[in-house]
């Protein structure tokens, strides 16, 4: 083996780099590695203020580590024939299960050569824009909900859990309960719409938007948009009965209900007071039937799922079914009424 030496300290060694040893290489270097950096967490939302920013975190261990790189890459300096290789961080200290210290470790690399260099990071806590204005209630909509019950609140409430922090920043700045309903306040417009379009894939509602100007905000025009969600007294298709009389809803449109008569065919226009005293005809108060025949004022039918035949009076089939043709034989009210099955 050669032996060499130094040409600055004149140390003795088996290898050189630059002619130089390791120790005198790595001082020959310009390298400017902080030994100490600070970074800063919201620890509501666990961001991180980057130059004037906030960035979105992840989970707060991760979003701690790569605070911590980030600032250090941007505080280094290094020789240009020098890289920084790799950087780890590893937690070295909390304070009720916050992190506040980082070590750093630094891998600096000249061809196959390296060294490791040692580092710090300080974590901050400090509220982030977005969570201060979220706890103050601030918001750019909301999301009125009436006439729902117990059961399709609760489904709200479910719904309600997803928005509340959503990808680490808290959506939803206000919950007002009131009665048969409640008032929901959401930082952005299109957070308030998404609520609303999970909420109609759930529950049947008619939904209005409107907004209107509420003031300036940094200098421009600033809207707040106002979402109604009404629960749907009436389903499309749903069989009623008003009197005597029995409906079936054809269409709801901007509060008028529009049925049908299944006896006389006669369309009617309802409105929600008529539905509210109506009785709804459940599912299991109907069931199908097979037009056999008519004869001497009967209509001879078939039940299709027992597979029974019988007979009812001719004035309970509604006017224009025919021999051959399925319907639905409803049972209410002491009465019987065959109607065109409905598809
Ligand atoms: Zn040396
Ligand atoms: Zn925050």
């Amino acid at each position: 083996m050669m032996v060499m030496f130094c040409a600055k300290c004149g140390r003795k060694e088996e290898v050189l780099i630059e002619n130089l040893c390791e120790r005198c290489f790595w001082e020959n270097k310009e390298i400017k590695i902080p030994r100490e950096i600070g970074i800063t967490i919201c620890p509501s939302c666990f961001s991180y203020l980057r130059g004037k920013r906030w960035v979105k975190g992840r989970d707060l261990e991760t979003t701690v580590i790569e605070g911590c790189i980030n600032e250090i890459i941007k505080l280094s300096k290094v020789q240009r024939d020098l890289k920084i290789a790799d950087i780890k961080g590893k937690i070295e200290e909390y304070s009720n299960e916050f992190p506040i210290r980082v070590e750093l470790r630094i891998e600096l690399s000249f061809g196959e050569f390296s060294k490791i260099l040692e580092s710090r990071g300080i974590i901050h806590y400090q509220r982030c824009n977005r969570c201060i204005e979220a706890s103050h209630g601030k918001y750019d909509a909301i999301v009125q909900i009436r006439g729902f019950d117990e059961e399709a609140l609760s489904t709200v409430n479910s719904i309600i859990e997803e928005f509340k922090i959503m990808n680490g920043r808290p959506e939803i700045s206000e919950i007002k309960k009131v009665a048969n309903g409640m008032d929901v306040k959401f930082m952005s417009v299109n957070r308030a719409r998404l609520f609303t379009k999970k909420i109609s894939e759930r529950v049947k509602v008619e939904i209005k938007e409107s907004a209107k100007i509420s003031g300036m905000r940094g200098g421009s025009i600033h809207y707040t948009t106002t979402i109604s969600i009404r629960r749907s007294p009436i389903e499309i298709g749903r069989l009623i009965c008003i009197g005597d009389g029995i409906f079936r809803i054809l269409k709801t449109h901007g509060g008028r209900i529009i049925a049908e008569n299944l006896e006389s065919g006669e369309i009617k226009e309802l409105d929600y007071k008529d539905i509210e005293k109506s009785l709804i005809i459940e599912e299991s108060s109907m069931k199908e039937v097979l037009l056999k025949s008519f004869k001497e004022g009967k209509v001879e039918l078939l039940d299709v799922k027992r597979g029974q035949c019988f007979e009812v009076p001719v004035n309970s089939v509604q006017k224009g079914l025919k021999v051959g043709e399925f319907g639905i034989l409803i049972a209410f009210k002491d009465r019987e009424y065959i109607i065109r099955k409905i598809l």
